[in-house]
This record gives C-alpha cells, structure tokens and sequence, in this order.
C-alpha cells in the first residue's frame, strides 16, 4: 500500500455487545438463555406480549478506530473491572494514550462507561446534546472536553468520516472508517434491532420513524461498506457484497 492508495485505519471490537433478557416479578428474576441477541429481544417482546414483566440489559458494541491515534466509539455500559480500558490494552494500545473518544449518540447504553476516560476529548453531535435524556449523562460530560459535530457530514480526520443518520435518535452519526479491507460502517442503532430487517431493507409498517430508517439505510448502503458494526448484534457482512 503506497500513501495514494489513502489512509489504511483499523477498526477492532472493544467488547461486543451482550442482551441479557430477564422474565421477573414476584422477587424473582430469570435470566432467559437464548443463543443470540436477536433471539433474546424476541423473547423480551414474547413476555412483555403476554403481559408479564420483562427486563432487559443491553450493552452495545464497543470499537476501537485505530487511525492516525486510537479512538473509541461509545464506550458502552459502566461496568466493573475498567472492561474498556482493559481490552485497549489488550490490543497493545495504552490505554492512557486513547485522548478521543467518540459517541454516536446519548443514549446512556452507549454513553456510561465513558466514566473510564475522564479528561478525554468526545466527540458528539450538537443535536444529541439537546435531545431530553442527554442531561441524564451531562456529569460525564463535564469530565471531558466536548467537541460538537454540527450539520450533515464532516470528517473527524482523513479516512474517518461522519454522517448524520437519525431515525433512531435525531442527532445519531455513522462512522465511516477507511481500512485495508475497505469501507467500515459504524452505524450503531440506526441499524437493527433484528438483522433481517437491514438484510431485507424493510421495517414492520408501525416501527417508530421507519421512513427516517430506511432511507438511512439507503445511503449506508450506497457507500458499498464492507462491513457494517450494529449496536445490538455482531458486525456484519451486508448482503451482495
Ligand atoms: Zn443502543
């Protein structure tokens, strides 16, 4: 690879994501055993169908970028043992060394363990920091030195861009990454919750924002990913590529 070919980045999972369904009540709770997190969300909806109470924990997945510096994309759910930074390390990246991080949106799934990079710059869109639950995670915030996207696109530097796909929250930027494989999208929520949908390009009718979603879809599509990083279910190959 020569310097015209561009910038080769690297895209790494810093902890994949993970749905654990609860059926509860009572003083019980019962962690429901299915084999992946697609499945899991249709037994959430199965127990909430039949009138009981469900609970459900998800943590989204985590990405290291690689670039010209490290980058990490949403952090994920605070948890113990400092996950995040530990699977930094286990990359041979110090930890210390990552001064960015960046969120695709705020929804607090996404946003807590940002709690691990105190101090660091993050980059989020302005549209995001108005929505109604962004003050639920505005003492993170503090902590760290906030740089705001605003419009449509833009590049956070060479071979790492953004553009803004709301649908599942109005200010929600894909990542796009170049790496020696080819494009990575990094689209977080504005993809799922259940892979058939992106592969068959269709929502159910009553899915909230579902024109929103599908004409995202449209334009991550058109850049011809070679893969695409949900939110809630493993990286994935899009069909026809
Ligand atoms: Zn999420």
């Amino acid at each position: 690879m020569n310097e015209s070919d561009g910038p080769t980045h690297r895209v790494d999972l810093l902890f994949p994501e993970q749905r654990l369904v609860f059926a509860h009540g009572r003083g019980e709770a019962v962690l429901q055993q299915t084999p992946d997190s697609p499945a899991g969300f249709k037994r959430y909806k199965e127990i909430q169908a039949a009138g009981d109470p469900a609970a459900m924990l998800v943590i989204p997945n985590a990405s290291l970028i690689q670039a010209s510096k490290p980058y990490v994309v949403d952090p994920g759910v605070a948890m113990q043992g400092a996950p995040y930074s530990a699977a930094i390390e286990s990359y041979g990246v110090n930890a210390f060394h990552v001064q960015d991080v960046i969120l695709t949106h705020m929804h607090f799934d996404h946003v807590g363990a940002l709690i691990e990079f105190p101090g660091r710059r993050v980059f989020v869109h302005e549209i995001e920091l108005r929505q109604p639950y962004a003050p639920i995670q505005k003492g993170l915030l503090e902590l760290c030195d906030v740089v705001e996207l605003s419009g449509d696109e833009g590049e956070i530097e060479p071979g790492l861009r953004w553009m803004l796909t709301p649908g599942h929250a109005e200010g929600l930027v894909t990542l796009l990454v170049d790496t020696a494989d080819g494009l990575v999208a990094i689209a977080s929520d504005c993809v799922g919750p259940m892979p058939e949908y992106f592969d068959e390009m269709t929502l159910p009718e009553d899915f909230p924002n579902r024109e929103t979603l599908l004409a995202q879809w449209r334009k991550i599509r058109a850049l011809k990913p070679v893969l695409i990083v949900p939110g809630h279910y493993p990286p994935f190959v899009p069909a026809g590529n």
